[in-house]
């Protein structure tokens, strides 16, 4: 499926609460993001995380909390991790797998919180704030790099990306977290987003698509 870049189906979505451990995330890796939103493109990878209660499936509805007006997309490439990794390996030989996902942001919360030099996490890692689709094999590593995938919001497509474009590539971001949090089986990367973040309503229908190939489809309901 998906052109010649992915394989077979390795964790569904029902298997990753049971298989994701650490949700490591990377903010500004896309420079048209990063400029959308008048920030500066950072001079080495920018790393956050959201605890794995955030963690919840592209599928059928995705319950946003209650309180919360300005809840953005953020569709990413998800690396997910099969072994261990050191800094300097060839960094597919330890990755599983890839699958789409969205890194939900609450928006006025991360303003607040960035003016005033505070930490991310109410912002970030709040309940549902992880959405993934079924993980998949890659089959070609390099075809991965150049094919796109978008998110599809009502019908249009709001944001469309692709991998070549990253500040920091793969490898760089696999040895930099290995390096300076540990990176082993179970651990997800979600590597950045592309422009074209914005708010989420109730009612709004999502689809996660690689190349032509949808990965996931839900409904946004708000709590
Ligand atoms: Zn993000």
């Amino acid at each position: 499926m998906a052109g010649h870049a992915l394989g077979d189906v390795v964790y569904t979505i029902e298997q990753l609460p049971n298989v994701v451990r650490n949700i490591y995330c990377i903010g500004r890796n896309y420079r048209d993001h990063a400029v959308e939103l008048g920030n500066a493109v950072p001079e080495s990878p920018m790393v956050f995380g959201k605890p794995t209660h955030a963690l919840t499936a592209a599928a059928g509805d995705l319950m946003l909390p209650a309180g919360r007006q300005n809840i953005h997309h953020e569709v990413e490439i998800v690396l997910v991790m099969g072994d261990a990794h050191r800094p300097g390996e060839p960094f597919a030989n330890r990755v599983s797998g890839v699958a789409l996902g969205l890194d939900l942001t609450d928006r006025d919360a991360q303003n607040r919180l960035k003016k005033a030099g505070q930490p991310w996490e109410f912002a970030k890692g709040f309940r549902h704030a992880a959405v993934m689709t079924d993980v998949y094999a890659v089959n070609d590593w390099d075809a991965m790099l150049h094919t796109p995938f978008r998110l599809i919001r009502n019908g249009q497509t709001v944001q469309e990306g692709v991998a070549r474009d990253m500040l920091f590539h793969w490898q760089t971001l696999l040895d930099f977290i290995a390096e300076h949090f540990g990176l082993g089986a179970g651990d997800v990367v979600y590597t950045g987003t592309p422009a074209g973040v914005g708010p989420l309503e109730d009612g709004d229908e999502l689809v996660l698509q690689f190349a032509d190939a949808t990965l996931g489809r839900c409904r946004v309901r708000r709590a």
